[in-house]
């Protein structure tokens, strides 16, 4: 610290702060960032494929989180390393454009800067090493394009569809049920899914779950649920082609805004005070019966005797439903929210083909279903589960399920998965490094061994032996020129991924390689690393 003087004479102080950043600089930077990369990878990689393991993760305030969806993993981590958070990063990113994936990119990332480290040793210019992967990575995207093939659905055959979103599902615990789910998944986005324009919006699919049941019992409604019973037991629990009244006012008397006294000294007065107020609920249930409801949905709540007035006048209601939910129920119906009685009105009324309510186990768990509305293709997949775990790996699986049979709408190439893609690529890739003169071959072939990475890791986790399994299938595909090969993960009995229906998206495995290569790119061109020292 030293005192010193501008030039007008005031003092200001200096402090050597810059001194006290650490700082790394050139080819320690890039191995140092290299090491942290890789460090990401490596956990990831035993969760990838079909026999791939979860992660158990315990949040600060103690939820337990178990998951083998990589974006989920690195999400919860709270890394503190920059690098490790561009890996986090990488693998989100993937999850917001695809949605499926998230480990595979990860895997990809962490083996291509495991091959850049071999290069910088041997004194390749990292610059060089970057050239060299771009150029890589688009003849292996290209290839992919090459060896894609296009398969039709059509609105009677889903097969594909549903073969390709049970392909996601193979590797996440709930692949027991993955027939049931997948084919959920598939129904749910046709049903929202706007084939001209080859496009879905997920967020008309709601994905809720309740703890109970068994994984089995996950449906598909076409509807929403909300998770509220009628006021009154012995209200009917099924209407059919309902009409909804949906308000935002309470079933009782207008309380007046200033303070006020009643006496009441004599039975009569108090006998007057009792026939106007049942009067006032007469009124208001009579209201909704004239405008044609059959249904009551109201925001607040309501006494007993308003309750059983209702119950009497054969009107069913559901009291204090929140304001979200209303919402929903209002544009899916097509109703109008009505904040007073007066205000109600035939045209106002939302309107449902069915609203049931459904039991749950012996308990008193019970919730609505409002299906077949007018106005909407909303559909929920209710999610049943032994526990909260559970469930929320279950809808974290639905997710990508959902998100491959939407990009599956939006292109209907696919590739085959089990690494058989990877290895493809692989090859072409080598097979176009002897083009290049310069030193950036180097970084082209480095980048084809990188690609192996994904079926060495899904040999591995399946308990083969990896090197032995990727040449023999290497060499298959040489051998018979059908890029179709890949790992038998399942031990089913044959290599070909065309027979064990393994597909996986073109854009998802696209992406993959594109977004892996410039994460890897960014971190290579980094050669100064300036960060606050420890204290
Ligand atoms: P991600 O989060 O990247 O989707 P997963 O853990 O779901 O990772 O693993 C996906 C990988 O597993 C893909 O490469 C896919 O091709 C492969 N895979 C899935 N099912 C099978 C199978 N039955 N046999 C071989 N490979 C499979």
């Amino acid at each position: 610290m030293a005192l010193a003087f501008d030039e007008f004479g005031r003092p200001f102080i200096l402090l050597r702060q810059q001194e006290e950043k650490s700082r790394l600089r050139g080819l320690d930077a890039q191995k140092a960032n290299v090491s942290a990369g890789k460090a990401v990878a490596r956990i990831l990689r035993t969760s990838l494929g079909p026999k791939g393991m979860d992660k158990m993760l315990q949040s600060p305030d103690g939820d337990v989180t178990i998951t083998n969806d990589g974006a989920t993993i690195l999400e919860q981590m709270d890394v503190d390393n920059q690098i490790a958070k561009l890996m986090v990063e990488l693998s989100r990113s993937q999850d917001y454009e695809i949605g499926d994936g998230t480990t595979g990119v990860v895997v990809m990332a962490g083996s291509l800067l495991e091959q850049a480290e071999k290069l910088l040793e041997r004194g390749i210019h990292p610059i060089r090493i970057a050239e060299g992967y771009e150029m890589a990575s688009r003849i292996a995207v290209e290839h992919l394009e090459r060896i894609a093939q296009k398969f039709e659905f059509g609105l009677n055959d889903l097969e594909p569809l549903v073969q390709t979103c049970m392909t996601t599902l193979n590797s996440k615990m709930v692949n027991r049920c993955k027939r049931r789910l997948a084919e959920i998944a598939v129904k749910a986005v046709l049903a929202v899914a706007d084939l001209e324009r080859k496009d879905v919006n997920l967020d008309l699919i709601k994905v809720e779950g309740k703890v109970g049941g068994r994984l089995e019992d996950t449906e598909l409604i076409y509807g929403i649920t909300v998770d509220k019973d009628m006021s009154h037991p012995q209200m009917p629990k099924r209407i059919e082609n309902a009409k909804i009244a949906i308000l935002t006012c309470p079933f009782e008397p207008p309380k007046p805004k200033t303070k006020h006294k009643v006496d009441i000294d004599t039975v009569e007065k108090f006998q007057t005070l009792r026939q106007q107020e049942q009067k006032y609920f007469d009124d208001m249930v009579q209201k909704c019966k004239d405008v044609g409801a059959t249904l009551v949905i109201c925001q607040w709540g309501f006494d007993d005797e308003a309750n059983h007035l209702l119950m009497h006048r054969n009107l069913p209601a559901v009291r204090w439903v929140g304001g979200v939910e209303l919402e929903l129920i209002a544009i899916a119906t097509g109703g109008r929210i009505v904040p007073r009685f007066q205000e109600l009105t035939p045209e106002k009324l939302g309107k449902a083909g069915l609203v049931r309510e459904k039991s749950f186990g012996t308990t008193q768990d019970r919730m609505l279903y409002i299906e077949h509305c007018a106005n909407s293709r909303a559909v929920t997949i209710f999610i049943r589960g032994g526990n909260k775990m559970m469930i929320e790996e279950t809808k974290r699986s639905i997710h990508d399920a959902l998100c491959v049979a939407r990009n599956l709408i939006r292109n209907n190439s696919i590739v085959y998965g089990g690494g058989a893609a990877e290895i493809a690529c692989s090859i072409a890739v080598d097979a176009a490094a002897d083009r290049y003169p310069g030193v950036e071959q180097y970084a082209i072939r480095a980048f084809a061994d990188a690609l192996d990475a994904i079926p060495m890791a899904l040999a591995e986790n399946s308990g083969l032996q990896p090197i032995e399994t990727l040449s023999a299938v290497k060499n298959q595909q040489i051998r018979e020129n059908n890029p179709n090969c890949g790992i038998d993960c399942n031990d089913v009995g044959t290599n070909d991924m065309r027979e064990q229906n393994v597909f996986e998206t073109l854009i998802g495995k696209q992406q993959q390689i594109l977004l892996a290569t410039q994460v890897v790119k960014m971190i290579l061109k980094i050669d100064d690393v300036i960060s606050p020292s420890e204290y």
